[in-house]
């Protein structure tokens, strides 16, 4: 049996070292004789694993005393809602729209209140990030929304929007983990784990102690408020317990490649190896601007589409799972999340261009 490397958006490659760690630990977890799967999510064991979880994390992404974090579930998806439930104290919120996740977003918040989307990059497929250092704020906005990576498109917010003082929230679902960030430039940081952190099922949602009030929109369900699940520590109901376990070994796993700063040096070195290639290649190319390109996602194509197919059967063939690019743009996306090893992008690589020479005109 051998393992692939996994070029998959999400749910997507874990660290090897993590995975059999959990397997160790599987039948008898540290002498309780259970699996983290089988105990109470109000037994000590596991009370241990999720603060461990949230202290690490907190030493990682060197979150601020006044931010909260908060393991929750619904995806992504659910925090469309629960944003506009808990911050649309005015009724107005300014939307950045740089692809499908921001446009759904942005479209949820639209039932709650005045959502305006204040700048966008559909006009050209979300190639690129538009200019964001002078829009149109509303003065009653109660938060400016980006979806800082956007893993379908293969772009990335380079520089923050200017929001002229309101509270930015951020969807980072897929570059979590990837660089250092500065919190305290963020009133909402939060991400479905299942791109570049852990198994699905787990939502990480980083927020300044001020947001967090009973003052919710009229109807928001018990389990859509923040300040429920920041009052309960992430224990109001059964967390994904499991989830956060495995979340706690990859915080570990971070730690010990030396944490944030390491992590950006590694996915840019692993990441300029592709994008290199790509801009002297005769037969792939990168669909995106090149100064808003993502570390994690990357988007490229033959300009064939029967060319591509083959290739992502091909690349299979040899190993390299899940190039096929998202239903909406076609042709071939590698993501390279933390986890994937640098030999996984090498391999890909030098297959590319073994491929340009078998397919060249
Ligand atoms: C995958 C993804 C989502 C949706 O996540 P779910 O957990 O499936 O709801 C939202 N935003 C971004 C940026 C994503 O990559």
């Amino acid at each position: 049996m051998g393992r692939v490397y996994n070029f998959s958006a999400g749910p997507a490659v874990l660290p090897e070292e993590v995975l059999k760690e959990a397997a160790d630990e599987m039948l008898d977890y540290r002498g309780t004789g259970m699996s983290v799967m089988e105990m109470s999510h109000r037994s000590k064991a596991f009370e241990t694993i999720i603060q461990e979880a949230e202290s690490d994390l907190r030493e990682l992404m060197n979150i601020p005393d006044n931010y909260k974090v908060l393991f929750l579930q619904g995806g992504a998806s659910l925090q469309f809602s629960m944003i506009p439930q808990n911050l649309m104290k005015n009724g107005v919120a300014d939307y950045i729209i740089t692809g499908q996740w921001a446009k759904k977003a942005f479209k949820e918040a639209q039932k709650y209140g005045k959502a305006v989307a204040v700048a966008s990059s559909e006009d050209k497929t979300f190639s690129y990030i538009p200019d964001c250092s002078d829009l149109p704020i509303d003065d009653d906005a109660d938060y400016v929304y980006i979806c800082e990576n956007n893993t379908i498109y293969g772009t990335k917010f380079k520089t923050l929007p200017d929001t002229k003082g309101k509270t930015l929230v951020a969807d980072v679902s897929s570059c979590f983990l990837s660089e250092p960030v500065d919190v305290t430039r963020y009133g909402v940081i939060y991400g479905g784990v299942q791109k570049n952190i852990g198994p699905a099922g787990v939502v990480i949602v980083i927020i300044r102690e001020d947001l967090i009030t009973e003052d919710v929109l009229p109807g928001t369900p018990t389990m859509c408020q923040y300040k429920i699940h920041a009052d309960a520590g992430s224990l109001y109901n059964t967390p994904p317990a499991y989830g956060i376990y495995i979340c706690g070994k990859v915080f570990k796993w971070l730690k010990k490649q030396g944490g944030l700063d390491a992590m950006k040096e590694r996915n840019e070195k692993k990441a300029k190896i592709l994008y290199d290639f790509l801009d002297q290649s005769s037969l792939f190319h990168g669909t995106v601007a090149k100064e808003d390109r993502s570390l994690m996602n990357v988007p490229f194509v033959t300009g064939n589409a029967d060319l591509d197919a083959e290739f992502v059967k091909e690349a299979k063939a040899a190993g390299l799972e899940n190039l096929k690019g998202h239903r909406s743009v076609g042709g071939m996306r590698a993501s390279i999340y933390n986890a994937m090893p640098m030999e996984g992008v090498e391999k890909l690589v030098e297959f590319m261009k073994k491929f340009e020479e078998e397919h060249q005109a």
